[in-house]
């Protein structure tokens, strides 16, 4: 059966969870079964049943993860958010949902944190979530609307249920809140597993969160289903990163290109450990950041496009022998991939569309957003990413933008990844982001905003000049900002818009 509760290998004998650190913990696959029923016993006593919203705004713990696994097997929605959110992010998520429970960690009740307060605005249970160091505990501090008299039943869940809800990054507008069945995310699960052959013999250090797809099935839930072990540490940290890669003898991990790039600026171990495969995701991967860390860390490199829609992974570059393509997102996985056109007809072979995708992984539709899903779903049932994109002969997938992100110069349409891309080459430059700027001839135009390599000079004349070698004249940047840092979402997502805006706000 599709569900989450009978998609473990429990029968493993790797361990299932290692958290690394001064309260290192180490739980077979027997042991996470036995706390996850527990906990859900204790979900159950509370009155949460079928339908049921659970906040979980806990970080990458032990205790997010029995939580998490607990909630979804007693057929409540799991809704993990960002525990870094402010006060007014939290009453967005906990109404959307009308929450009847809010996780938050130890101690957070008694330092009324942002979470607290808003869960209690909207008078949903508000229990505290933590190891004692030999169970897991929910420690109830307000039984808000569930009223703390109930007593219900251990339930089973159903492929149709939902398991999980989260918010798409709001890289493009609003955050939609979409709702991923256990039918999805055991799809996705299996479909990552085949993907890269996925053993109980291989380790992965989860290095992105648990509150967005990413870091949630790629770098937790399919490693589970195939019986693997996951290394759990609170946050990233650079430093702490190969020690822990080390001590616990990961083989891979799957991350945004930010992190790949902390990583290669940081020092790397030696001897390197081994390594067999490095998986890239959620942002596009430039062709010269995929050379450096193959060079640098002799693994393969398979960049992978997912979406929350999708209950995350679409496509990806496929294991050696298989060829992997800088700058392609690879071949759907388990998923159809179509490029169409306005109207849904496929484009000719190579042409560029609407990046569009079928498959058992991919959400029904958006929650109370009928709009978003009525012109979602094309008459065939593929789901529009909003993605525009083409195949090459292979069948390799390019993305070449996002549609509402394209920079339409006088009626062309401009890549902004393409020329990010093209600038990432020059010899000074570290990062390029590349947005739509207003002009009073075409409507819109090239800016890009540009972080230099330590000690490195670079002029905005000399850029364009640059430019204007490798590129058709109207793509040159009209305009260059030259910025510290770029500003990223919490996932290392780059919204344009943001950068944009940032940019221009910097230059007044
Ligand atoms: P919103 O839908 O709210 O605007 P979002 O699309 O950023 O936000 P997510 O679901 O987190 O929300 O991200 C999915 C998007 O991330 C994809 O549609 C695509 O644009 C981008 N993406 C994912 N993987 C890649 C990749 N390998 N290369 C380029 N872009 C990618
Ligand atoms: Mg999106």
């Amino acid at each position: 059966m599709s569900t989450l509760a009978n998609s473990f290998q429990q029968q493993s004998s790797s361990p299932a969870v290692i958290v690394p650190g001064a309260h290192s913990l180490t739980v077979s696959y027997s042991g996470l079964c036995r706390e996850i029923h527990s906990f859900q016993e204790k979900l159950a006593a509370l009155g949460i049943s079928a339908g049921s919203a659970v906040s979980i705004a806990i970080p990458n713990t032990y205790e997010f993860i029995v939580a998490f696994l607990a909630a979804s097997w007693q057929r409540a929605i799991a809704a993990p958010l960002n525990p870094a959110y402010k006060q007014s992010e939290f009453e967005f998520y906990i109404d959307d949902l009308s929450s009847a429970l809010a996780l938050v960690p130890k101690g957070a009740f008694q330092q009324d944190a942002p979470a607290v307060r808003a869960a209690r605005k909207y008078n949903a249970a508000i229990a505290e979530c933590y190891w004692d160091g030999v169970e897991v505990v929910l420690d109830v501090k307000d039984p808000g609307k569930l009223g703390g008299v109930a007593c219900g039943t251990v339930q089973m869940a159903l492929p149709d249920d939902v398991a999980l809800v989260l918010h798409t990054s709001g890289t493009t507008g609003r955050p939609k809140a979409v709702p991923l069945t256990h039918r999805n995310l055991t799809r996705t699960m299996k479909n990552i597993q085949a993907t890269y052959e996925l053993t109980p013999h291989d380790r992965t250090m989860l290095v992105m969160p648990l509150f967005h797809v990413h870091g949630l099935l790629a770098g937790f839930l399919a490693p589970l289903a195939s019986g693997g072990s996951v290394i759990v540490p609170t946050r990233f940290s650079a430093s702490e990163f190969w020690n822990d890669f080390i001590t616990y003898k990961a083989n891979w991990y799957t991350a945004v290109p930010t992190i790949h790039q902390i990583l290669l600026k940081n020092p790397i171990p030696n001897p390197k450990p081994e390594i067999r495969f490095i998986r890239s995701c959620s942002s596009p991967l430039s062709p010269k950041i995929f050379d450096d860390l193959e060079a640098t860390f002799g693994a393969p490199v398979l960049e992978a496009y997912a979406m929350t829609e999708a209950a995350h992974q679409m496509t990806s570059n496929p294991l050696p022998p298989g060829k992997r393509r800088p700058g392609f997102v690879g071949l759907g996985q388990g998923v159809e991939v179509k490029i169409l056109d306005q109207n849904g007809d496929e484009v000719a072979q190579g042409a560029e569309g609407e990046i569009c995708i079928r498959g058992e992984n991919v959400t029904k539709g958006y929650l109370n957003n009928p709009t978003a899903n009525a012109s979602s779903f094309t008459k065939g049932g593929f789901f529009r990413t909003g993605d525009q994109g083409k195949k090459d002969a292979e069948g390799y997938v390019m993305i070449t933008g996002r549609i509402k992100e394209l920079i339409n110069k006088g009626g062309e349409k401009i890549s902004p990844i393409e020329l990010d891309n093209v600038m990432a080459q020059h010899p000074a430059v570290s990062e390029a982001v590349s947005f739509a700027i207003e002009d009073e001839i075409y409507g819109q135009d090239v800016g890009v905003a540009i972080v230099l390599k330590d000690n490195q000079k670079l002029s905005g004349d000399e850029l364009t000049k640059w430019m204007a070698e490798r590129v058709a004249k109207f793509k040159v940047p009209k305009k260059v900002f030259f910025t510290e840092v770029m500003p990223k979402t919490a996932t290392g997502k780059i919204q344009r818009r943001n950068v944009a805006e940032a940019m221009l706000k910097q230059e007044k």
